[in-house]
């Protein structure tokens, strides 16, 4: 047995470089470090379907065809498409991101990644009010009071605790005991069992409870007993623990970017972190959910100037999430064609951009069986980023770390993929 040693792992936004593969006969059969969800991803999981051969679907029937026939397949949809939708990205590397933002530009489709369900009310708020930000590292090594708020790593990014919270920095060398952790959740979650507070939020409520500690943190009253369902004490002595804080971070998901406001909880979220750099020392890091989410934002942001949304329809890019979002274009029904890579909307999208996806052309690059997959007319598996092939990918807080291919296949890469897509659309409209 061979123990392949600082593998990534591609799965969520920790993206933890410091796995052990066990390979025996090219084939990964065991870890060490990785979390159990990052587990599953290295290990095939029995009875797991794993598609090894492109599919296209005849009359109902998923058929076997060769690369060249589902790429020329996929790139006649797209060529031919009038408002092509290009989603996914997330769980894939930079190289790839690239090659699709000029696929897009060729065909004059939108592209989209799972910000626009996910983090996407993040980009709007640091758009709008800034973003002070760090790296994991300054966590590590300096944090003395940690905010996890609307997140919940303990089941999402696993190891984000152990890493961040329990580990010993350079400045903080008993690691947990010398941090404060609070935690904003309306559930009593594994997450806010190990805080030192936890402020059990009314659901929908953040915007209001944010304003109120902005407001005692600026010397103003807090004008009710309780706020957001949280006496007004509680706020205060939570306040007070981050005004004096030497180094703070507060870390922010789901609950913040999926509930009542979105993007302008953020926004007030954003603005308190700013207010409390004139006590101490404050920051903030989106907890993004996949491993190369960040990546793609970081590549569409270079090559077009926007994250996501992002429109060539009219030749230059446009952006203006809510009309040119992967939702907007799918639940208005003026998508025509939808190619889908290292995503799965599927599963994930709301029941009327899924019953939307059943009237268009769906091609789908996906290694697995997944709701997508069922509803596609093409399936091209690629070769799996971190497991068989390498590339780049960004941490959460945008550092790069290069993914690792720990062993051999015959499929092609994602980047590989949409490099031969771009180049039969390239044929075709040349043809015309
Ligand atoms: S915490 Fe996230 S990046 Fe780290 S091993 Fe688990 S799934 Fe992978």
């Amino acid at each position: 047995m061979e123990y392949v040693k600082n593998v990534v792992c591609p799965f969520c936004g920790t993206l933890c470089d410091d796995i052990i593969c066990k390979v025996e006969n090219n084939e990964i059969v065991g870890t060490i470090n990785a979390c159990r969800i990052a587990h599953n991803k290295f290990v095939h999981t029995k009875g797991a379907t794993r598609y090894t051969k492109p599919l296209i679907r005849k009359n109902g029937e998923l058929i076997e065809v060769t690369y060249d026939e589902a790429i020329e397949k996929a790139a006649e949809i797209l060529a031919e498409a009038k408002r092509p939708l290009l989603y996914g990205w997330s769980s894939t590397e930079c190289e790839a991101h690239a090659v699709g933002m000029e696929l897009a530009e060729e065909t004059g489709a939108v592209i989209d990644n799972t910000a626009s369900v996910c983090h996407g009310p993040s980009v709007l708020a640091l758009q709008d009010v800034g973003y002070p930000t760090c790296t994991l590292g300054e966590v590590k090594n300096r944090a003395d009071v940690i905010v996890y708020w609307g997140c919940n790593p303990m089941h999402a990014h696993p190891r984000h605790i152990s890493r961040h919270v329990f580990s010993r920095g350079f400045f903080r060398e008993r690691g947990r005991p010398d941090r404060t952790v609070i935690v904003v959740d309306p559930r009593e979650t594994d997450t806010a069992k190990l805080a030192d507070i936890h402020l059990q939020v009314e659901f929908d409520r953040d915007y209001e409870l944010i304003d109120a500690m902005r407001a005692y943190l600026l010397g103003h009253e807090i004008l009710y007993e309780e706020v957001a369902g949280i006496p007004r004490e509680t706020i205060e002595e939570a306040v007070e623990i981050m005004k004096n804080a030497q180094f703070g971070i507060l870390f922010w998901g789901m609950g913040l970017t999926q509930s009542r406001g979105k993007h302008r909880n953020i926004d007030t979220a954003i603005m308190l972190t700013e207010d409390l750099n004139d006590f101490g020392k404050f920051n903030l890091i989106p907890m993004r959910g996949h491993y190369n989410v960040t990546g793609f934002n970081q590549v569409a942001s270079w090559e077009s100037g926007f994250p996501y949304c992002v429109d060539f329809s009219a030749g230059e890019p446009r952006y203006n999430p809510g009309e040119t979002g992967a939702n907007d274009l799918l639940q208005n029904r003026e998508a025509d064609a939808l190619m889908v890579i290292a995503s799965d909307p599927g599963a994930h999208f709301p029941q009327k951009a899924v019953e939307y996806m059943t009237e268009i052309p769906v091609i789908a690059v996906e290694p697995h069986r997944t709701p997508t997959t069922e509803l596609a007319d093409i399936i091209i598996p690629p070769a799996i980023v971190g497991l068989e092939a390498e590339g780049t990918a960004y941490r959460m807080e945008g550092v790069p770390i290069r993914m690792r291919k720990v062993v051999e296949t015959d499929l092609l890469p994602d980047k590989e993929i949409v490099e031969k897509i771009l180049e039969k659309v390239r044929e075709i409209k040349a043809s015309k």
